[in-house]
């Protein structure tokens, strides 16, 4: 059973009410599930306790693993909703709910209808932090799958590797996917499963010694080219994820070189690039084979360089060179952007309840693009009216964005994958503002108000004045300076990334909507039938 002062312990730089918010909500599902039971037979309450625990890990705040203690409370009917929002809050409430909301969607295993429930749950959820506690909760029911009844089992497995590990991995967190999807494995193709793992174990074993010797070699000679507070590790790769490719390479395993990894951890992004230098100079990189995701960051906002070289202990080798605040992002992806570890650095000098409405006001925009296609599953003629089995808050927001769900940057928009192909930046005050990638200062302003785009005065990235065609990158703290006597240029319709800021930059500038051809329309008719 996981104490609370297992719990406490992973909160770093929590306020005593903080400890003592947690240590209530302990209590009180304790209290909750008193009497009730695993699948394994165990006490129910070991199950949010290990949840909480996980968010805890991941550096969440107080409210969140509250949530985490509290998330089966209110379904069953155990406790009153209103009894969980006196004790603890709306906040919190709110995050239960959309928790137990997520329950509800299940997925039986339909290839096209996993995207679509992605979608579905990513609107569904609408906090990001509800998503986190449900990958926390998803983690601990799958670390204790055996104990469900037999025919249940592959569903869930099945579910958490088409849908979890997926959302997971499109916020970044790489660990999270990872051991979601080792989990599932096993029980969604037993065969494929054992294969996998029997081959890694081999292969593992064959480099293990040589890539001991090449860790040793590489650490020498860093050392001696001056990068010296680094760390190196050697990483192993998901069953999974090595399952896929080996599909991907007709099973031949002597085309996979990246099963056994070596990992260069170092402070600067100037170390990676030398630490490049010291690897290749001191063995042959494989041509074709060098990727700088540092210079061109996954969608997701994966950073590091890899490249694979030839060693005489190891044989081929993949190296992968990142500093630490890369490695703590590619496993805990966006988590890492609300830490509450990480905030305690950078907010120091708010004040608390300044540092509370960061978590409260978390708006994701990309809810708004799903409506449309939410609209066309359930209404008649995809208009609002005839949208009966859409939730209220969802029409309500539909019906303030009608203007836009007509045109067509719009609905071309709607084609390209909604959320890996985005961007998580903040605001000064910490708001999550969602674009696509390569958006730029400008988008955001325009995202924020339209006030503040037609104003647009300058901008600061982290802190730095940047030029108006800066690519924004995942976790960017972007600061708007707005003048009264600014106004757009024609030129920013081609450093604009979104259709929303176009929109406004060509009516701020007087110019009209471009026409629509009369081809276009009877197109965009013939795709409703
Ligand atoms: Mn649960």
């Amino acid at each position: 059973m996981t104490t609370i002062k297992e719990i406490v312990s992973e909160m770093k730089g929590a306020t005593p009410e903080d400890i003592a918010f947690v240590e209530k909500a302990y209590e009180y599902s304790k209290k909750a599930h008193e009497g009730q039971m695993r699948f394994s037979g165990e006490p129910y309450f070991i199950h949010p306790a290990a949840t909480a625990k996980i968010l805890a890990e991941y550096g969440m705040d107080a409210t969140t693993i509250a949530a985490g203690l509290l998330h089966d409370t209110v379904e069953d009917g155990r406790v009153p909703r209103k009894d969980v929002e006196k004790e603890f809050g709306k906040e919190l409430l709110f995050i239960i709910d959309g928790v137990t909301k997520l329950g509800t969607h299940k997925y039986h295993g339909a290839e096209r209808h996993a995207e679509s429930l992605r979608r579905l749950l990513v609107a569904t959820a609408s906090d990001i932090r509800v998503l986190i506690v449900k990958l926390a909760d998803r983690k601990h029911n799958m670390q204790t799958l055996e104990y469900v009844p037999e025919h249940k089992r592959r569903r869930i497995a099945l579910e958490t590797l088409e849908i979890y590990a997926h959302i997971a991995d499109r916020l970044g967190m790489g660990k999270m996917k990872r051991i979601l999807e080792d989990l599932a494995f096993p029980f969604v193709d037993p065969d494929a499963s054992s294969h996998v793992a029997e081959v890694r174990k081999l292969k593992t074993k064959e480099t293990e010694i040589g890539l001991a010797k090449v860790q040793k070699e590489l650490q020498r000679e860093l050392a001696k080219k001056v990068i010296t507070t680094f760390r190196t590790d050697i990483r192993i790769k998901g069953l999974w994820s090595l399952y896929q490719k080996l599909l991907r390479k007709n099973d031949d395993i002597s085309l996979i070189h990246d099963i056994a990894a070596l990992r260069v951890i170092v402070p600067k992004i100037e170390d990676c690039y030398a630490a490049l230098g010291v690897v290749h100079a001191l063995y042959k990189p494989l041509p074709g084979e060098f990727k700088d995701y540092i210079a061109f960051q996954k969608p997701n906002g994966y950073q590091s360089i890899h490249t694979t070289v030839v060693t005489p202990e190891a044989g081929i080798v993949e190296i992968q060179i990142r500093t630490e605040e890369m490695h703590r992002r590619a496993q805990f992806g966006i988590a890492s952007h609300m830490s509450y570890k990480q905030l305690g650095k950078g907010v120091e000098k708010l004040e608390k309840g300044v540092q509370k409405s960061r978590f409260s006001s978390l708006s994701f925009s990309w809810v708004r693009s799903l409506i449309p296609s939410l609209m066309k599953v359930s209404g008649k003629e995809g208009g609002v009216r005839g949208a009966t089995k859409v939730p209220a808050w969802l029409t309500e927001l539909a019906e303030a964005n009608t203007d836009i769900a007509g045109s067509e940057e719009f609905v071309d928009g709607l084609k390209e994958d909604f959320f890996s192909h985005r961007v998580f930046v903040f605001t000064p005050k910490g708001d999550v503002i969602d674009l696509p990638a390569a958006s730029t200062p400008i988008d955001f302003a325009y995202a924020i108000h339209s006030d503040l785009g037609n104003h647009l005065q300058g901008a600061k990235v982290n802190g730095k004045l940047v030029s108006f065609d800066t690519a924004l990158g995942n976790g960017d703290v972007v600061e708007i300076l707005r003048r009264d006597s600014a106004h757009p240029s024609p030129k920013w319709l081609e450093i604009a990334r979104t259709s929303l800021a176009r929109r406004h930059i060509r009516a701020a500038l007087g110019m009209a909507e471009p026409a629509k051809p009369l081809r276009r329309r009877r197109q965009h008719h013939a795709n409703k039938k």
